[in-house]
Formats: structure tokens, sequence, C-alpha cells
């Protein structure tokens, strides 16, 4: 049985951390409950008011990094204080991205109609997402047996593209025109702030490249069940938004 710990005392080991510490976030399964369709997520009740309270100390930095794009992250609302890094750190708010070459533009378009045409193979409930360097297939609502088949065949078909990078979730494969994860993106955020310590907060496959990318004086949380490299492990949203709440507390009352 999987082993959580409680979000009480690992709010304690965070906020003896030595500061500046830097707190990045995932966002689905972490601060927004999974849902079937990826555009009906909505942050739990309580965490944009929490995230803001805890952002408001000057010790502490909050980065959300999702694989979302910037533009999608923007309908979640978080404030202005919050830093947004988007599409596995290819994007962050309020800075342009570098253009894509003519060879990255070219292959995102090949990857999208190998990625379109195995949406129609995993049938109803399938859809594609296209974000400004990548394209996602999402079969969450299709059929487990054709859309198994469909994430198959489209894997096996990006990957003898040269160049593509790619990246599978639960319920979502995704095809980047240009390489990019969430461990190259926190540590680069880690070193612009110069932050002392770094806890990263995540839930998925693509979190465990951040989670490998930090050190020894950082904190790594699972959230869930599923293997991991991370040191410690929260149960779900609603235990991380209680994190995060103490962590709060026991800075002010500190
Ligand atoms: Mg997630």
């Amino acid at each position: 049985m999987t082993r959580y710990d409680d979000p009480i005392e690992l709010a304690a080991v965070v906020a003896a951390a030595v500061r500046p510490t830097l707190i990045g976030l995932d966002v689905d399964g972490v601060l927004a409950p999974i849902v079937a369709h990826a555009g009906e997520a909505r942050l739990l009740e309580g965490v944009s008011e929490a995230l803001s309270a805890l952002e408001d100390d000057e010790q502490i930095h909050i980065a959300v990094v999702s694989g979302r794009s910037i533009a999608d992250l923007d309908r979640f609302g978080f404030s202005p204080g919050i830093a947004l890094i988007g599409s596995h750190g290819m994007e962050t708010r309020g800075r342009s991205m570098p253009r894509l070459s003519q060879e990255e533009i070219d292959r995102l378009d090949e990857l999208s109609k190998l990625t379109t045409n195995a949406a129609a193979e995993a049938g109803k409930g399938a859809w594609v997402e296209t974000k400004p360097a990548s394209v996602v297939l999402h079969v969450r609502e299709a059929d487990a047996i054709t859309s198994e088949s469909a994430i198959q065949s489209l894997r096996a078909a990006a990957a003898a593209i040269d160049g593509t990078a790619i990246k599978e979730g639960s319920a979502v494969l995704e095809l980047l025109a240009r390489p990019a994860d969430k461990g190259s993106a926190i540590t680069l955020y880690k070193a612009e702030l110069g932050a002392a310590t770094t806890v990263f907060v995540g839930d998925d496959v693509t979190d465990e490249d951040a989670f490998a990318a930090l050190g020894d004086s950082d904190i790594t949380i699972k959230v869930g069940d599923a293997v991991t490299v991370a040191n410690y492990r929260l149960n779900d949203p609603h235990d991380v938004l209680r994190w995060i709440r103490q962590v709060h507390e026991v800075l002010q009352t500190g």
C-alpha cells in the first residue's frame, strides 16, 4: 500500500528549508482535479487564494510549471505575482517564445497530420490539441481499446521523425517539434531567481524530469500513487491545498 505524507508535517519540512524558496507546481492532478475533458479543468476551490497568500511572502517564489500552453494556463486566473511556465518549459508568461525554425514548422505540420489521423482511429471522444510547438492527442473519453492501438501507432510514427520529442501522460500523447522538459525549465528558473531551496510538486510522468533534475537540498513531492523518484508523496489536490495553506501558516507564525 502506498504511504502518503501528512500535509501538515510536510509543510513543516518546507517551512524549515533554507530560503529563498522556489515552489514549482504542476496544474492538472495537483492544483486542479483531473477531469474527463482537459478544457473543463478548474482549480480546486481555495487554491488561488492560498497561492496568492503564500506568494506575498518575499522569501517565497511560486511558479506554475505545466504542459499546458500559456494561453491555456491564462484562463485559470493565477495572480500576476505567480510565474507561469507553460508547454513543458517552452513558454513563460510575459516573455516571447523564440520563433520556430522552418525545420520545426515542417515537423509540427507533419506531426499534426499524424495526430489528426490517430484521433480518427481512436474514435469518438478522442480530440487533438494544438500548442505553439507541439500537438497532443487526448483519449481520456475515447474507447480504451481503439485508443490504445491509435496511441501505439502514433508513437511509432512520430518516433520515426527526426527531432521529435514524445511525452506520454495519462490518456494523452504529446508530440513536440521542439524538445522541452520540466527539469530544464525548473533548474533554469531556480538559477535565475537564486533560490536556495526548490520544491516541486507534480503527479504525472513529465513531472519526473523535474524531480530528477533537482538536488539533495531540494524537496520533491509526488501527488498520487504512481512510481516516482520524488522524496515525498501527497494523496490528492485536497492534500496539496492543505499543505499550501499550512506552509503559509507556519511561515506567518514562524
Ligand atoms: Mg499533472
